[in-house]
Parts: structure tokens; sequence; C-alpha cells
């Protein structure tokens, strides 16, 4: 991302009217963007936090897995969310996030996005980027999030990603130069803060539609694993509240938000 201080005036300049409402710390080098902002959540000011790091030494997936990036070839960032007190516990938040990425990469003019329940963002079958979000506790504070997004904008020949079966960056979606990665921040920023409001106004009801249109398995075999168990059925979507649905021998079974894992079954490529 050039000099900060350029890429910083990008960012603000694609946000536009929006800039005022966020609070953008960009940093070289950390752990993980999501850690910044769960060991040291920012007091609430009214704006959107956002942490973006040029490099993560320790970037991470769920259940204890692993995000990859690579220097100036990835952008990886976080951003604090915030519910209305009282708000009940946000299941579909990965789910908006995933249809926030995907738009934004379809205004960049990536052809063949989709989601895969609840937290991947494919293209044509293949992982272009990953979210992770992890809720912080109340303890009297208004209820938050954390919702971080990794997308490879244009990984090298050498990158390897262990236990993925097919992986892809900008670039090669789009087979052309990929824009700055200031370019691509903005424009997911901007339908995150738009799907979010809509998704705290009207929950996750509101925006079912356009998950389900980009669904990378819609009636396809899959296989859903938990630490213990698995289940198999074909994915016939979401329910209003994100979780998925799949037809099994025994009915439609609902799948909730958890430390469960969608896998194909032979014949169900994305
Ligand atoms: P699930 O279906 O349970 O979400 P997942 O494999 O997608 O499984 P995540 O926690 O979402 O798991 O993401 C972490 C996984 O993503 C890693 O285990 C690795 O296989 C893969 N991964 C890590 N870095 C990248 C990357 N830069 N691009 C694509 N895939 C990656």
């Amino acid at each position: 991302m050039r000099s900060h201080t350029e890429a910083r005036r990008e960012l603000e300049r694609a946000i536009g009217a929006l800039a005022d409402s966020f609070v953008i710390d960009w940093r070289v080098e950390c752990a993980s963007t999501n850690s910044v902002l769960t060991d040291a959540t920012p007091a609430d000011d009214g704006r959107v936090h956002v942490v973006v790091a040029e490099r993560q030494t320790a970037g991470r997936g769920r259940r204890g897995r692993q995000w990859l990036s690579w220097d100036g070839a990835s952008l990886t960032f976080s951003t604090l969310w915030r519910f209305a007190p009282g708000a009940p516990v946000p299941a579909g938040l990965s789910l908006v996030a995933g249809i926030a990425v995907a738009r934004a990469l379809e205004q960049l003019g990536v052809q063949g996005v989709q989601l895969k329940w609840p937290n991947d963002v494919l293209v044509h079958g293949d992982k272009l980027a990953g979210i992770l979000v992890e809720l912080l506790p109340g303890r009297g504070r208004t209820p938050a999030a954390v919702i971080g997004i990794g997308i490879n904008v244009d990984l090298p020949a050498h990158a390897e990603v262990p236990d993925q079966e097919g992986v892809t960056d900008l670039a090669r979606a789009l087979q052309a130069p990929p824009p700055a990665r200031s370019l691509v921040l903005a424009s997911v920023l901007v339908e995150l803060q738009r799907l979010l409001e809509t998704y705290a106004a009207a929950g996750f009801a509101a925006l079912r539609g356009a998950w389900q249109q980009r669904n990378a398995f819609a009636d396809l075999p899959v296989r859903i694993c938990s630490d213990t168990d698995t289940l198999e059925g074909i994915c016939s979507g979401v329910d209003d509240d994100g979780a998925l649905l799949l037809r099994t021998e025994a009915g439609t079974r609902r799948v909730l938000v958890g430390d469960v894992s969608l896998r194909p079954l032979p014949g169900a490529k994305a």
C-alpha cells in the first residue's frame, strides 16, 4: 500500500462521505488484526474502528486454524461492530460479512463470486477470502463483535496454503492487475457499513436472499462436520437467522453457526 499516508488518503477519497464514520488504525505489522481489537477494544465514540495490517504474524482462522498472508499481496483487516443493547446474539454476522465482501468484489468486476456457509468467499469454487467473527463479552458494555477479513489480492507464485484445495486471488479472478488494496478495503468497508445497518434494523431475514443467490453449494450434497459428529444432506440454503438448512433422509435439519465445517461430497464442485 505504498506509504501509509498515501494509502490512507486514497482510502478516504474512496470512502467519500462516509470517511468520518471510520477510525482507521493502519499498522505495518501485528500478530492478528482481530487480536488488536479484542485485546484492547477502543472506547465507543460512535465511529467504526478498523485495524489494517500490512503483515500479520499470527493470522487466525476458525477453530485454531491459521490465516496466511504475504507481504504486499494480501489485505488483512478487522472492524469492530457494536450492537444495540439487548440485541439477540448475532448468529448471522459472518454471513452478512460474506455478502459485503462478495458485493465489493463484484463491484470491482469479479465474476463467479460464491459464498460457502458460514464464512468463506469463493470464486468459481476457489477460496479468495476468509472471515473470522469473534464476539466480545458484554460485561456491562454494549455487546460487540470483531469482524476479521482476509482477502488474497495478488499472491506470489510460491504461495502455498495447506489443507485448502483451491485458492485464488483478485489478480487471477480479474485476469488483470488488481486494484490498489486501499480501494478494495474502501469498497468492503462501505458495503459492510450498509449491510450491517440493514442487519441491525431488519435482521438476517432481510439479507437472506442476497446470501442464497451466491450459495456455492445450493442443492448439492454436503457433509457438516464437528469434532464429534457428521451430518450429510443436500444444502438447501439458509434460514432467516443464518442457520444452514440441510435436506436429509430424516427431514430438513437446521445447522447453527458454530464449531462446524461444511465440506462438499463427491459430485458437489462449487
Ligand atoms: P470452514 O469450512 O470450517 O470455515 P476453513 O478451512 O474455511 O473451514 P477457516 O477458519 O475459515 O477454515 O479458514 C482457515 C483455513 O483457510 C486454513 O486452515 C487454511 O486451510 C485456509 N487458508 C489460510 N490462509 C488462506 C489464504 N490466504 N487463502 C485461502 N485459504 C487460506
